[in-house]
């Protein structure tokens, strides 16, 4: 899970310039395009792949490989991209423009986020 936070309802949440209402991830101090004070709002979690690549080297022992590790190009702005797993399908059945939803599994109080195939 790497994107920017999660709130009660198992939403992503992006910063947001108050001022321009322009996306910014990651996470930064002030917005990058006119410097203005930053707000955290949810985003729909629809996406798609826009690049992508296949890890088969085994990090941690509750992560079986291979798995997909993906830059997802998020539906509320062309650059706004952010970096998770595709889960719920084949390694092989990943192609870049894929759309995508953002998938959430409780495990306890910790929530993982992914994205699944839509
Ligand atoms: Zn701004």
């Amino acid at each position: 899970m790497t994107t920017s936070r999660l709130d009660a309802g198992d939403r992503l949440l992006v910063q947001r310039c108050l001022a321009c209402e322009r996306w910014t991830y990651p996470e930064a101090a002030r917005c990058s395009a006119c410097g203005g004070e930053l707000g955290v709002e949810p985003v729909s979690g629809d996406g798609t792949v826009f690049t992508f690549t296949v890890n088969h080297h085994p990090f941690h022992p509750t992560l079986p490989v291979p798995y997909v590790i993906a830059v997802v190009q998020l539906a509320e702005q062309d650059d706004l991209r952010v970096v998770g797993n595709i889960v719920g399908c084949a390694p092989e059945d990943v192609a870049v423009g894929m759309t995508v939803r953002a998938a959430f599994e409780r495990h306890g109080d910790a929530v993982r986020q992914d994205f699944r195939k839509r």
